[in-house]
């Protein structure tokens, strides 16, 4: 007689907060001033959003951020039913971002030019973007 493999389904819930830290605080930080902050690594000079603490690459820890300008374009997209995911390059960026993305007018192909649109309440959070909007050309 083999062994049966049973298995109960069910849903958990596991809350968690941690501390942001300095790098993901200046981003969180500059979303309420509508700004786009990356961190700058000191030795290879990668730029990324969000902010990173140490670099991956080098393993520097990183303590230079700069402002970007918040334009980029489009990598990739994904749509379910009702919205679109991008993952964008950010114009100064070394990495990609990923946020919601509305064709608002503009063509969703990959590589078109997209720039932030921004809630009029902020509140330090990745959704102070409301989304990224694809710019006509
Ligand atoms: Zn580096």
């Amino acid at each position: 007689m083999s062994a049966a493999h049973w298995s109960v389904r069910q849903r958990i819930e596991i809350p968690f907060q941690y501390t942001a830290g300095p790098a993901v605080t200046r981003f969180l930080q500059g979303l309420t001033d509508q700004k786009i902050v990356a961190s700058v690594c000191s030795k290879c000079g990668r730029r990324s959003v969000p902010p990173l603490s140490f670099c991956g690459r080098c393993w520097q820890p990183v303590t230079e951020f700069r402002e970007l300008t918040g334009t980029g374009q489009l990598l990739s997209y994904s749509s379910s039913a009702d919205r679109t995911f991008g993952l964008i390059h950010l114009d100064g960026a070394d990495s990609s971002f990923l946020h919601w993305v509305v064709a608002d007018g503009g063509r969703l192909k990959i590589g078109s030019p997209v720039e932030p649109v921004w809630r009029s309440e902020r509140s330090a959070s990745i959704l102070d973007i409301e989304h990224f909007r694809v710019l006509a050309g």
